[in-house]
């Protein structure tokens, strides 16, 4: 934990559920977008995208370049952090992701 906040240092993780509806809303469409450009291997839209996002939702954006948001199952966590940091497991066929909290505090494996 810093004490030290400069007023311009911005966060590097957010919960969506704190902000305004409609940036939530928008946000989630730039990550989506992002996702599409991603799958069709056009990564720098797909990086600008992420930029775009990082800004949107006033976080900084990771070394990684890249944010996702936690879609656990096992809480409302709306999570939007570094995709490096990201864990990941599978329900059936469906690929959920954990951001660090939730996978300290309720690890999903696949072995559960
Ligand atoms: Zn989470
Ligand atoms: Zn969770």
């Amino acid at each position: 934990m810093s004490v030290i906040s400069p007023a311009r240092a911005l966060p590097a993780e957010i919960h969506l559920h704190q902000l305004p509806e409609h940036i939530h809303t928008q946000f989630d469409q730039l990550m989506d977008r992002a996702d599409q450009h991603a799958e069709r291997h056009e990564l720098s839209a797909s990086a600008l995208l992420h930029t775009q996002a990082a800004q949107l939702i006033g976080i900084r954006l990771p070394d990684s370049g890249e944010l996702t948001r936690c879609t656990c199952q096992g809480c409302y966590c709306t999570c939007a952090f570094d995709a490096a940091q990201a864990r990941t497991y599978l329900d059936g066929t469906i690929e959920f992701v954990q951001c660090p909290g939730c996978a300290d505090d309720h690890p999903r494996t696949e072995d559960d």
